[in-house]
């Protein structure tokens, strides 16, 4: 049980261990039909109303590929600087589980559709190298359904239910090779490199890359050397990490784990394992100890891809601006630094800032109020920038009303306060609260004067010299009008009265 693992402290296992992490990365295309057949492809529809016989994998039924997937799948490759193929085939990967109504998967062996590549991430200033083995085309699974148990696993269920909705839906699989090197930020580095790939695939526009949706899904593999050997450890594969943040818990756990097995002069045990959102702990699942063999084929029912190079070149002039030259260009308009903006991207927070700073905010701004209360707000409630209540046309908002002099920063933050509580946009939220910052009213002038005749003291300091002392009567006038007086104004008013100026 992952309970009783006992872990290794994770600054204490860099001084004996080095991390060497892989990723497997399976993303859903977001094509109308299927990969085989002609089937819907729509999320949540009742279950196994998008199935037909070649999906279902009936006998006599016969499949065609979905030349969209396989320009999608060409396009990704070609982002991560993959060759193309120029003969590829489609394999049977043989395997029985009820999900898999064929029998066998239809995936790509030994002539995957692209290979070679490598995406580069930047962590914490220093840029990782991760090197991609290959980008193959397969279709997905069905989902299986446990009921009756307590976890929605097999196990203690009394019964299971399959949806074939799912099964046949084009799924691209993106391998990388082992990637050594990143030390104790082994964590962060998985995690950028995912979330540069999910922009990248999203940037194509090949999938919605939800996550949590499961269009795309991450397997993690994690090894321990001894520090400065050269053979790598046995590793563990820990399967489908639904966020990019579970993806940077789990290897920092499992790191943590390996070492107190290898500590205790134990031996890994190469096996897949699942991660546990609640807890953040990884516990055993199948071993692979013993490789399994899928007896995989060339699959006879459909002919080779074989794509030309006008059509490759096609699709390679047809690529948009990808994130990184996108970064690129930001960085430049916004007149910020390349670590401000790894900061940025890191942080999820770059097309939020992009889209602020088109509805009209200054790039500082909306900078400002995502890096700054935004991300502390979704920190405090473990959501992703994204999800907070608030839109990036709301925040420039925000930033307008505090430029107009509306509102101040202070005020600005129980304005968001409103926003995220859902009371409608910011102008809105300072009508309905009265929170607009108080021009030269009367009010005002009642508490400047207040202020002034109950401290004789502090006028007599400043009129003996010693202005600085007026700080405290702006605290006093600020206090009183709750924090709806601009500051400046306030000590405008003040020195006005008290020095005559
Ligand atoms: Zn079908």
């Amino acid at each position: 049980m992952s309970t009783a693992d006992r872990l290794v402290d994770y600054d204490e296992l860099l001084t004996r261990y080095e991390p060497v992490i892989g990723l497997e990365t399976h993303v859903e295309l977001g094509t109308a039909s299927k990969m085989f057949c002609g089937c819907s492809t729509t999320f949540g529809a009742e279950p196994n109303t998008q199935t037909c016989p070649v999906c279902l994998g009936m006998p006599g039924s016969l499949p065609v590929a979905n030349a969209a997937a396989v320009e999608s799948t060409i396009q990704i490759g070609l982002a991560l600087g993959c060759s193309i193929a120029s003969w590829s085939r489609f394999a049977r990967k043989n395997y029985f589980y009820p999900d898999i109504p064929k029998g066998y998967q239809t995936s790509q062996f030994d002539e995957p559709l692209c290979v070679d590549g490598h995406l580069d991430v930047e962590v914490e200033g220093r840029t990782y190298r991760v090197e991609i083995e290959r980008v193959h085309l397969e279709e997905d699974t069905g989902k299986n359904l446990h009921v009756g148990g307590a976890t929605g696993r097999i196990h203690g269920a009394d019964h299971s239910l399959v949806d074939f909705n799912r099964a046949g839906i084009p799924l691209v699989e993106i391998v990388t090779r082992p990637v050594p090197g990143a030390g104790a930020l082994a964590p962060e580095v998985a995690r950028a490199y995912v979330t540069e790939l999910r922009e990248i695939v999203q940037a194509l526009g090949a999938s919605d890359v939800r996550m949590e949706q499961g269009s795309l899904r991450c397997d993690v593999n994690i090894s321990l050397n001894p520090a400065g050997a050269t053979e790598l450890g046995t590793r563990t594969e820990t399967k489908n990490v639904n966020s990019l943040r579970s993806v940077e818990r789990s290897v920092r756990f499992e790191m943590r784990r390996q070492a107190a097995v290898l500590d205790d002069g134990g031996r890994v045990v190469q096996e897949t394992r699942h991660f546990h959102e609640d807890s953040g702990t990884t516990s055993s699942g199948r071993s692979k100890e013993e490789a399994t063999d899928y007896r995989y084929f060339p699959e006879p029912d459909l002919v080779p891809l074989a794509p030309d190079a006008d059509w490759i070149e096609t699709l390679r002039a047809g690529l948009p601006e990808l994130p990184a030259a996108r970064r690129a260009r930001l960085t430049d308009e916004w007149g910020i630094s390349g670590t401000e903006m790894t900061w940025l991207a890191n942080a999820g927070a770059l097309g939020l800032v992009e889209q602020t700073v088109a509805a009209g905010a200054a790039p500082g701004d909306a900078r400002k109020w995502w890096l700054g209360d935004l991300a502390r707000r979704a920190n405090d409630t473990g959501a992703e920038l994204g999800e907070l209540a608030v839109t990036p046309v709301q925040v420039a908002q925000l930033c307008g009303l505090v430029s107009a002099g509306t509102i101040n920063d202070k005020l600005a933050r129980q304005v968001l306060d409103g926003v995220l509580a859902g009371q409608g946009d910011p102008a809105q939220v300072v009508e309905a609260q009265g929170l607009a910052v108080m021009g030269e009213s009367d009010e005002l002038v009642a508490a400047v004067e207040a202020a002034i005749a109950g401290a004789p003291d502090v006028i007599a300091k400043v009129r003996s010299g010693k202005v600085a002392a007026l700080g405290a009567l702006v605290g006093a006038v600020m206090k009183t009008t709750r924090g709806k007086a601009d500051a400046p104004t306030v000590k405008r008013m003040l020195e006005e009265r008290v020095l005559g100026s």
